[in-house]
């Protein structure tokens, strides 16, 4: 009776490990790779919202003409044509896992955002729209 009842014991303390850790995973997805944000200088150009979204070709261009052009899709991005010259941002592929595409001489990022980073930018645009 004794041994049954600490059976049942460890039967509930796995599933209740088994599913916070799925509900973990899935908050974890969600955060990190929902959004794509896309610098330069540092600055935040633009992001983008993978939900639904519909392929686009988004042109970073900056003022002594360097041209970095990143492909987004509801799969991700990637960097589809640059002018830099070791073209490192082009070969880096599809944006994955937590490396953000970086093209250094062009000084432009693309990297997903994570929830924290999303919530300042969403407050700092706010307070830029107001009169
Ligand atoms: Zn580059």
């Amino acid at each position: 009776m004794k041994k049954r009842k600490h059976t049942l014991e460890i039967i509930i303390a796995a599933v209740f490990l088994i599913s916070s850790a799925t509900a973990l995973v899935i908050h974890l997805n969600r955060e990190s790779r929902g959004v794509i944000g896309v610098y330069r200088d540092g600055v935040l150009l633009s992001t983008f919202t993978l939900d639904g979204i519909e392929p686009l070709d988004y042109e970073v261009v900056g003022e002594n003409g360097e041209m970095n052009l990143v492909h987004i899709d509801s799969d991700g991005a990637r960097m589809l044509l640059a002018n830099c010259p070791d073209k490192l941002c082009v070969l880096h592929g599809k944006l994955a896992g937590n490396e953000p595409i970086i093209c250094l001489p062009n000084r432009v990022v693309v990297k997903w955002l994570s929830a924290a980073e999303l919530s300042a930018e969403t407050a700092s645009r706010t307070d830029a729209t107001l009169p």
